[in-house]
């Protein structure tokens, strides 16, 4: 390969590794956006992993660093571009969900808008600078600092055979017990899944916390990815089992209130089950949250503060 890998301001030769942080303009003010480029010393595919779309999810961040500070150029087949804190303003701020400069869900409006509001002029920088540039792309996410989970790797049918089938290679290759089929509309995958790359949302660790064994999760499935795509010298990974779930359906509260779950992620739980109550503060119940149908609990909102239209938890069926 004798291309340059050029992302912005960034530029990374062949068999070069370079960190840096490239600036743009977000409503008229300069956006850092910190990324390694890794322009592998042999050809390959061009493989895009994010972290940190959404800000405290810190499992997938510290497992996004690790993965741009130890790729060896020198060694790579094709090219990484690892973004580590996509949303570094809700990063600072430790934000849950949203963007501090718009309220938005970043997640929620790729691939974005370069004349909209901050997080679209974001989602549409990354979009057209990175997740362009992708032959395959893995996001990683994990529990926000109000969300327990088990962990979980998303992937989605868009109806195109050859895009889909990747997908879900990739989502087995990455090693997690669940994969869920599903779309949130304007979501990273989503969109990167729309423009014909295939992609996976991996999710590990949650509530703030950034477990050894929650980043290793995200670092073992980004190494056992590499080995899939052949990136990286070494056997193919091990198959391993899974449980496929074709539906992810989401839970929301009604009210302003208290939350009490009666379940635990990764409970089995049958349709018609009570997962848990919203309360006001007498403790009368405003709504009982019911399970929609037979499954298993894949996150759950763990504050005991809950508001009018927040998720609750969600069951994979
Ligand atoms: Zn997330």
């Amino acid at each position: 390969m004798t291309d340059v890998l050029q992302v912005g301001a960034l530029a990374a030769g062949p068999g070069e590794k370079q960190y840096g942080v490239n600036e743009f303009s977000v409503q008229g003010q300069a956006y850092r956006l910190p990324m390694w480029l890794v322009n592998g010393a042999e050809p390959g595919p061009t493989l895009v992993v994010t972290a940190g779309v959404h800000a405290a999810e810190y499992a997938s961040i510290a497992a996004a660093l690790d993965l741009g500070r130890s790729l060896d150029a020198e060694v790579l087949h094709g090219r990484a571009i690892v973004v580590p804190v996509m949303n570094m303003p809700a990063f600072s701020a430790r934000s849950i969900y949203v963007c501090p400069l718009d309220g938005r869900n970043l997640n929620r409006v790729f691939p974005g808008d370069a004349h909209g509001t901050a997080s679209e002029q974001i989602a549409a920088w990354v979009f057209g600078h990175v997740i362009a540039q992708a032959d395959y792309y893995v996001d990683l996410h994990g529990g926000d600092l109000i969300e327990a989970l088990v962990p979980f790797t998303i992937f989605f049918r868009s109806g195109d055979d050859r895009v889909d089938q990747a997908s879900m290679a990739l989502a087995k290759a990455f090693g997690i017990r669940y994969l869920v089929s599903s779309e949130t509309p304007g979501s990273t995958l989503s969109a990167a899944t729309r423009a014909g790359v295939p992609s996976i949302l991996a999710e590990s660790g949650g509530q703030g916390i950034w477990t050894a064994e929650d980043v290793a999760r995200h670092t073992n499935g980004l190494n056992r990815v590499l080995r899939h795509l052949r990136m990286l010298a070494g056997s193919a990974p091990e198959p391993t089992a899974f449980t496929m779930l074709e539906q992810f359906l989401w839970l929301r509260s009604d009210h302003d209130g208290f939350w009490y779950p009666a379940v635990a992620v990764g409970d089995r739980v049958a349709a018609g089950q009570d997962l848990g109550h919203v309360t006001d503060g007498e403790g009368h119940v405003l709504q009982t949250a019911i399970s929609p149908a037979d499954g298993h609990v894949l996150f759950i909102v763990s504050s005991l503060a809950i508001n009018k239209s927040d998720p609750l938890l969600a069951v994979g069926a």
